[in-house]
């Protein structure tokens, strides 16, 4: 059985990230989607719902939806996970990405990090520009999941 983690912070996921998850779920036996509960970061969402607004989107029965606060390839390793799924969007994403991949490969060897190219519509799709975009009241339904747009929409005017 193959298991496949997607990392990130999904403050709040975004259909570049559901596009990643899906398509690892087609390639892996298993997919846990883990969130980033990192205390000292100011979030939109709290951990909790940024987990639940995850499962309310996802289709593939094989996926899961996890938290951590520590070192990713410890989580990993107690998973024994087989790989590290990273959405790449464009090239200012790679130098980054790119380091994480050394880095985790020497701190947990048994994971292969993979990357999957975002889609073309996606490519400069990321939390932080739908919630800005939301915030002054632009149109962010075709950059989330319709399931998800309204508590967007609510948290980001201050109304929940
Ligand atoms: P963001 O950069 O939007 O804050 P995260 O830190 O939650 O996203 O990223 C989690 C993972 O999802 C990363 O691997 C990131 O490259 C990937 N990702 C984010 N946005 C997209 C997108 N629009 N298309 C493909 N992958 C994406």
């Amino acid at each position: 059985m193959k298991i496949a983690i997607c990392p990130g912070s999904f403050d709040p996921v975004t259909l570049g990230h559901l596009d990643i998850i899906e398509r690892a779920a087609d390639i892996f036996d298993e997919v846990i989607v883990l969130v980033a509960s990192n205390k000292s970061k100011k979030t939109l969402f709290s951990t909790e719902e940024r987990m639940e607004l995850i499962k309310r989107c996802v289709k593939s029965s094989n996926v899961k939806v996890d938290c951590h606060s520590g070192l990713l390839v410890d989580y990993a390793k107690d998973k024994k996970a087989d790989a590290i799924v990273k959405g790449l969007r464009a090239v200012s994403d790679f130098d980054y990405e790119f380091q994480q991949a050394l880095i985790n490969k020497s701190l947990y060897p048994e994971a292969e990090t993979v990357f999957l190219t975002a889609k073309g519509e996606n490519m400069f799709l990321s939390s932080s520009m739908v919630k800005e975009v939301c915030s002054l009241g632009g149109d962010i339904s075709s950059f989330v999941p319709k399931e998800i747009l309204n508590d967007i929409i609510k948290r980001c005017k201050g109304e929940n």
